[in-house]
């Protein structure tokens, strides 16, 4: 099942997206916050209302205001570690045996079709990270890496937004990561069931049609399940929490020189199965 969060005269919607895209039968659910709260998705989708045609409604991203901060993993694909320290190995160190963890602030998504804002005067070095990311569906503690799949609600894409001057800039990536207007996410959310786990999905990202990024989220170094297992031996992840699972390589510092975006560049972040995430910076 896809979702989707949606505008429609002014109000914010969940609903089913048809699967050929072109329709969305509206959920009677306030939001996806507190339709993935429900832990009762099965039912709430037998009364789904009419479709309605997707091209008289404005896709939001699925997750417009997340409850928290995204989990975000760095240095999560060996190509992009690579290219990260020959960028700055001081940032960047190449050996990176256990997971890097940081976290995303993210006070309102950017919808597909949105804009990335470049905050000039503030950010010299602005780049794009498409990931996979993992929403869960119920409170995780002590999860066992074999059960990880059964608490996925599902996955949706999302444009990692990185000010490499600012992130570079401090000890530590947070305020580099979590400017305004620094997380496209969507176009929807993929429920669980539909991809088997661990997915192995194509990921790739284009900038103004160019493919910068291509690989699979079935090269992750530290797989979902690892992530999961060992975040929540000491951690309770919240139903609705967002795990970014990091990017693969080919982002603007991987190049030589380096390749940043600027105002008016189309950046495409897309995985298969579950469609592309179209951004235009501003
Ligand atoms: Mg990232």
């Amino acid at each position: 099942m896809k979702l989707v969060t949606y505008l429609q005269s002014g109000a914010e919607r969940v609903g089913i997206l048809r699967s050929d895209g072109a329709a969305v039968r509206p959920l009677p659910c306030p939001d996806m916050n507190t339709l993935i709260e429900s832990g009762n998705l099965a039912d709430i989708a037998a009364r789904a209302g009419e479709e309605i045609p997707l091209e008289t409604v404005t896709l939001l991203p699925p997750i417009p205001r997340p409850r928290q901060d995204i989990v975000c993993l760095g240095m999560n694909y060996k190509a992009h570690l690579e290219e990260a320290a020959g960028y700055d190995a001081g940032a960047f160190a190449k050996e990176k045996p256990v997971a890097v963890y940081f976290s995303k602030r993210v006070t309102e998504a950017v919808p597909p079709e949105g804009f990335i804002q470049s905050h000039p005067g503030l950010v010299e070095r602005l780049d794009y990270e498409a990931e996979l990311a993992v929403i869960l569906g119920k409170a995780a503690r002590n999860v066992r890496a074999a059960e990880a799949g059964e608490y996925i609600f599902g996955y949706t894409i999302v444009n990692d937004v990185s000010a490499r001057d600012v992130q570079t800039g401090h000890k530590q990536w947070y305020f580099g990561k979590s400017l305004d207007g620094f997380t496209p996410m969507g176009p929807c959310i993929v429920t669980a069931e539909e991809i088997p786990f661990p997915p192995a999905l194509a990921i790739s990202a284009r900038v103004n049609g160019e493919t910068r990024q291509e690989a699979s989220t079935a090269w992750l170094i530290n797989s979902i399940a690892e992530v999961l297992e060992e975040l929540t031996a000491g951690m309770t992840l919240l139903p609705g929490t967002i795990i970014a699972t990091g990017t693969p390589a080919g982002v603007g510092m991987g190049f030589d020189p380096p390749r940043f975006l600027k105002p008016g560049d189309v950046v495409e972040c897309e995985i298969e199965g579950i469609g592309v995430l179209r951004n235009t910076v501003k």
